[in-house]
C-alpha cells in the first residue's frame, strides 16, 4: 500500500501535481468526505481510466441551503484518509473554506430547466453552489476526466452542462449507483440515521424497484405516486417529491412514454435526514 499524498492548499497541490500534468492522464473525484464504497467505486473507475487519481474532500458551504444540514454533515477525515490510502488514491486535496473562497463567490449560473426542477426547486441555490465549487475545483486540478455518481443524477447533467458552458476540456464520466445489501443507495447521510430510521429507509429502494412491474401491470404514474404516498404516510416518512422526467432534459412529465428515455426521481425525509434515489426506465 502506497501512502496518499495530501495537499491542503492550491500551492501544495500544484507542487505535487505539476510533475504529472504533461505525461499523465489525471482522474478527479470531487467529494464532501465521509467516504463509503460508493465514493471508492469512483476512485476505482478513475484508477482504471487514468494514471493519476486526485480526490478532493470539501464540505462546500455554498451548496447548503439549510444551515443545520451543513452543521450536521458528517466529517470523518482520519477514516477517509485511511480508505483513500487503501484504495491507492494518489493525491487528496483537503482545502479550507478560506482557501476555496478567499472572497465570496457572486457568480450566478443558469442551466435552463436542469437547475429549476426537482432538487433545484426543493433546495434553492443548491446547484448554483455546486457549480461554483466544481468549476473552482476543475480550474485548480485541471483533470483529464472527472467522475460523478448517478445517485446524484441531476448533478451529473448539470456538471455536463457546466463543462460545456465554461469550455472545460474535461470528460465527465457518470458511474453507477452503489447500494447497501437491502438496496438503499449508499450515502454519507445514511450514517446520520438511527437504527429504526435506517431500517425504514429500505422502503425507498423496495418501492423504487417495484416500479417496472407496476408499469407492466398498467399503472399510470399518478397511480404509482398515490401508492407511494400511502406507503410513506403509513411509515411516517415525509415524501419531498416523486417525479417522472425526461432523462435527458429533466423536463417533468405526467405519464410513461416509449418515445424517449425517462427517469423516476425521489427525495424524502426519514426523520430529519433527506435521502434521494432514482430509477432510469
Ligand atoms: P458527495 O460526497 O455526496 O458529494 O458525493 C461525491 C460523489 O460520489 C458524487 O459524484 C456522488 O454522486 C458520488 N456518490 C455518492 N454516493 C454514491 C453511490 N451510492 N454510488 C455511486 N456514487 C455515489
Amino acid at each position: 500500500m502506497r501512502s496518499v499524498k495530501i495537499a491542503r492548499t492550491i500551492i501544495e497541490l500544484n507542487t505535487l501535481l505539476n510533475q504529472y500534468r504533461i505525461s499523465s492522464t489525471i482522474g478527479f473525484v470531487p467529494t464532501m468526505g465521509a467516504l463509503h464504497q460508493g465514493h471508492l467505486s469512483l476512485i476505482n473507475e478513475s484508477k482504471m481510466q487514468c494514471n493519476f487519481t486526485v480526490c478532493s474532500i470539501f464540505v462546500n458551504p455554498t451548496q447548503f441551503n439549510d444551515k443545520k444540514d451543513l452543521e450536521r454533515y458528517p466529517r470523518t477525515e482520519d477514516e477517509d484518509l485511511k480508505l483513500l490510502k487503501e484504495a491507492n488514491c494518489d493525491l487528496v486535496f483537503l482545502p479550507s473554506v478560506l482557501e476555496m473562497y478567499p472572497e465570496p463567490d457572486k457568480r450566478v449560473f443558469d442551466f435552463g430547466t436542469l437547475d429549476k426542477v426537482l432538487d433545484g426547486e426543493a433546495r434553492p441555490g443548491h446547484f448554483n453552489g455546486v457549480a461554483q465549487i466544481v468549476s473552482k475545483l476543475f480550474d485548480i486540478v485541471k483533470p483529464t476526466k472527472a467522475f460523478f455518481g448517478l445517485k446524484d443524477y441531476q448533478q451529473v447533467l448539470i456538471i455536463k452542462a457546466l463543462v460545456k458552458q465554461l469550455n472545460f476540456n474535461i470528460e465527465i464520466i457518470a458511474c453507477p449507483i452503489l447500494r447497501e445489501k437491502d438496496g438503499l443507495a449508499m450515502s454519507s447521510r445514511n450514517a446520520l440515521l438511527n437504527v429504526s430510521e435506517r431500517k425504514l429507509a429500505a422502503l425507498i429502494p423496495q418501492l423504487m424497484s417495484s416500479i417496472p412491474s407496476l408499469i407492466t401491470a398498467g399503472y399510470s404514474f399518478n397511480r404509482i405516486l398515490l401508492h407511494f404516498e400511502t406507503k410513506f404516510l403509513a411509515n411516517g416518512y415525509n415524501l419531498d417529491y416523486l417525479k417522472l422526467a425526461n432523462a435527458q432534459t429533466l423536463q417533468i412529465e405526467n405519464d410513461f412514454t416509449d418515445n424517449h428515455q425517462q427517469i423516476v426521481l425521489i427525495a424524502c425525509f426519514v426523520g430529519k435526514i433527506r435521502l434521494i434515489d432514482n430509477l432510469l426506465l
